[in-house]
Order: C-alpha cells, then sequence, then structure tokens
C-alpha cells in the first residue's frame, strides 16, 4: 500500500519572512534571530489562544467559526512553509517521490506502518544525558530549545482569557509570561512533526506536570483530527533532549494501539475511565473520558508523576482528539544496559519511543525495512515491556498514586481485610466493601489492611 502525504495550502502569510528583513531588527539582535534577550525583545510570532473546554462545553465547540483553522492552516500550513524554506535536516516528504516503498502496512492482523527513515539515525541530535534517570535536573550548557532561531518557531499556544478562540498573527512574546511555543521538529519522521515546548523559558526538563499534559491535551482538542496525535517520551525511554516537550505528526492512518482491544479495570470518579491493553506487545493503560478535560488530565498526570518518583521510563500517547490516552511503562533501556536485548534487535537500532510502541516503526535500515514483518515488529515490542508481573507491581503503585482501586487489586484487597479481621471488626469489613464498590478509599483500605497487620 502506497501512502501519500495530504499537502495543504499555506494559508497563513510570510509576515515573519517581512518582519525578519526589517532593518531595526537586525541592528538590535545578534544577528541569528534566535530566542535569547538579544533577539526576543523584537520578536513577533503568531499566537494561537485556545478556548479552554470545561464540561459539556466540548460539544459546543463547533458552533463558532475559528479565526484560523488550527491544524489545516496553522500546524501543517507553517510546517509547509518551514519546508519550502530548507529548514529540515532532509525532506521527509520527498522519500515517497524517490522510492514509492519508503512506507508500508505491514501485512497481518495489526497493521503495523513501517517507515524507512535513514537520513534521522544519521542526522539526529546526539543524545546527551544518561538513560538511568527519569528525572534529571534541566542543564543549559546542553542543547535545549531556547537555543532554536525564531524562524523554527511556528506559533505560541496559550489558552485565551475571554474564554474565545483568538489568533494574533503578529504577536510579541511575553517572556514574563511564560509562553508556550510550538516549533517544528527538524529531524521529522512524518509530515507536520512539530514539537510543543510549554512555558519554554522556563526551561523545565522532561517531566510530566498536570498543567503542561493540559496543554497537551489541549492542542489534541483544537486539531480536532483523530489522525494527529501528540506523544511524550520520559528519560530512559527515548526521550533524547531534557527540556519539556511533547512531539505531534499527522499520519492519516489507524495505529495499531488504537485498534487494540481493551479491558475496563477501574472507573474513577470524575468520570474517568482505565483500562489494560490486551492483545498487544507492549502492556499498558488506556484512559478515557472524563467530566471534563482536566479530570482526564489530571489522572493521567498524576500516574506519570508517580511513574517519575519511582524512576519508571513511560511513554505517553494523545488519541483521538484528547479523548483516549495511552500509557506505556517501558524497560528497554534497562535490559540493553543488562545486556538482556537480543543482538539481532540491537542491530537494528530501532530506539523504541511512543511512535513504535504505538505501532509505527521507524526503522533505520534498508534490510529491516525490506524483511519487515508483523513477527518482527511484535517481536522487538515485546522487549520494550514490561513482564505481567512487573507490569502489575506499577499498577499498584500508580492506582494508589491516583487514589483508586484497580478491580483486581480490590477484590483481593477486601479477601485479605476480610480473612484476618472477620471474627473480631465485621463492621469495619463490610464498610471498606462499600467504599471499594464506589471505586473509592482504596487507600483507607490499605491503610486498615496495614494496621490489622501491625
Ligand atoms: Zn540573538
Amino acid at each position: 500500500m502506497m501512502l501519500k502525504i495530504k499537502r495543504v495550502p499555506t494559508l497563513v502569510s510570510n509576515y515573519q519572512k517581512d518582519d525578519a528583513g526589517a532593518p531595526a531588527r537586525s541592528l538590535g539582535g545578534c544577528g541569528r534571530n534566535c530566542l535569547k534577550t538579544c533577539c526576543i525583545p523584537d520578536a513577533k510570532l503568531p499566537l494561537y489562544a485556545f478556548k479552554k473546554v470545561t464540561g459539556k462545553d466540548l460539544a459546543l465547540r463547533e458552533c463558532g467559526e475559528p479565526p484560523v483553522a488550527f491544524l489545516d492552516s496553522l500546524v501543517l500550513g507553517e510546517w509547509e512553509d518551514r519546508v519550502q524554506r530548507g529548514l529540515f535536516r532532509y525532506d521527509v516528504t520527498a522519500c515517497e517521490t524517490k522510492d514509492a516503498k519508503i512506507w508500508m502496512v505491514i501485512p497481518g492482523e495489526y497493521g503495523f506502518v513501517a517507515q524507512l527513515n535513514e537520513g534521522r539515525h544519521l542526522k539526529k541530535r546526539p543524545t546527551e544525558f544518561r538513560v538511568d534517570k527519569v528525572l534529571q535536573p534541566f542543564d543549559e550548557n546542553k542543547f535545549n530549545f531556547t537555543k532554536v532561531g525564531q524562524e523554527e518557531v511556528l506559533f505560541q499556544f496559550e489558552a485565551s482569557d475571554d474564554g474565545q478562540v483568538q489568533f494574533f498573527p503578529n504577536a510579541p512574546v511575553d517572556v514574563d509570561n511564560s509562553p508556550s511555543f510550538v516549533a517544528i521538529n527538524v529531524s521529522p519522521i512524518e509530515y507536520g512533526h512539530v514539537l510543543l515546548i510549554p512555558h519554554i523559558f522556563e526551561c523545565l526538563p522532561q517531566r510530566i506536570d498536570r498543567e503542561s499534559f493540559l496543554l497537551a491535551l489541549h492542542m489534541a482538542v483544537e486539531a480536532n483530527n483523530p489522525y494527529f496525535r501528540l506523544g511524550y517520551n520520559s528519560l530512559g525511554a527515548f526521550a533524547t533532549i531534557n527540556h519539556l516537550h511533547f512531539q505531534a505528526y499527522y499520519l492519516a492512518l489507524p495505529f495499531p494501539i488504537e485498534k487494540a482491544p481493551t479491558k475496563k479495570i477501574a472507573n474513577l470518579n470524575g468520570g474517568v475511565k482505565i483500562s489494560e491493553l490486551l492483545k498487544y506487545p507492549v502492556r499498558g493503560l488506556v484512559f478515557e473520558g472524563g467530566d471534563t478535560l482536566e479530570d482526564l488530565s489530571n489522572v493521567v498526570s498524576d500516574a506519570c508523576i508517580c511513574l517519575q518518583n519511582n524512576n519508571i521510563p513511560f511513554n505517553v500517547l494523545i488519541s483521538d482528539c484528547g479523548k483516549q490516552v495511552f500509557l506505556l511503562p517501558q524497560c528497554y533501556a534497562e535490559k540493553q544496559a543488562l545486556g538482556e536485548v537480543d543482538a539481532e534487535l540491537l542491530d537494528t537500532q530501532v530506539n523504541p519511543a511512543v511512535w513504535e510502541i504505538s505501532g509505527h516503526m521507524v526503522l533505520k535500515r534498508k534490510k529491516d525495512y525490506d524483511e519487515a514483518s508483523e513477527g518482527n515488529a511484535w517481536r522487538l515490542l515485546a522487549e520494550v515491556s514490561l513482564s505481567e508481573e512487573r507490569f502489575q507491581e506499577v499498577n499498584d503503585l500508580i492506582f494508589e498514586a491516583i487514589g483508586c482501586a484497580e478491580l483486581d487489586v480490590n477484590v483481593q484487597g477486601v479477601k485479605e481485610v476480610d480473612a484476618v479481621s472477620s471474627s473480631s471488626h465485621p463492621t469495619t469489613v463490610v464498610v471498606a466493601v462499600l467504599d471499594l464498590t464506589l471505586g473509592r478509599g482504596f487507600q483507607a483500605a490499605r491503610n486498615n489492611k496495614f494496621s490489622i497487620r501491625g
């Protein structure tokens, strides 16, 4: 199957170029048009202010005519503009014309996508930090996004303060107000590959916090297209830059992970539903629903924060216009360090990050592309996954952190409480069971259990 890239016209004008050419500006700055204090005071960048969606507003967002088509004009239009300006290290769109077989959907049940991208492997920015620690302090001496040129920035992205979507083609950059940027990834793996960099000038390390994750969900909502996904790699799970960022790109295919069956394991207060992935090579959790976007965002963020605090590397895929989030703890780098990964898999030099785990295999050698099969994709991803035992341990940590009861754990917890206390404290047991059925009070039940034992 041959896939074509959808081309969209650049609807936003070249005002930035005009600005960049103004003599006053080149006199004022360092000449690089950078993001440092030498150049930023004079900078003008487009600003897209999204409407904060609360509760049932999600359904109403279709009503008004937006001032600019977020995905087609702004994200993809500006991205194409940067292609024209030759800002990428290689041309990901050129692959298609040179070689009709640069892409394929691997035959089989899952529809893994194989892509050959030899350029990325050679020209990517090198990883500059240790892989065995999920949390590491920001280091301004290493590459970070404040070092990119203004021309790599597509627009500023923030919440609107008047409840309406707003767009300003030439907005000043208010450094004191912590702007978030959307910039190109100069090593794109796919059409429209961009980076969301929350509060860029705060120089946050690569770690999830509630506010930044909500911003990423808002970007998925604004794009309003299921083929535009956002992804996140923690340190130790193949993030290559320790400066907080999400990736996103457009690919008009369902990802295998999105088609995998799931089993519901918990319903939380706030309407968030958690499921476990089934029949997929990587074990993971799926978060959906929520009375508000913030409900969903907070639960996922808290789960990520728990993994971070426990030094468990993970990847996140934001899918279905921000309605579905996949969380995948992984152990490939750890296995690699321990010498437990098969030499054949290591030879492929594939780093299984969020896109590979989701089923979009970015291969670096022609040989692997030619030999791509569902079996090979599965073998690689199976190495990424935690074991069933470890996955359940990690789930226990997550469920404890987000203060809810996993159904399977519930049953076990109740039995244990029951076994120890049925003779002397029958009332306590009944209360615990009621709390658990309501999906609350897991913490309480645990404390209960521990205090009985103690
Ligand atoms: Zn400068």
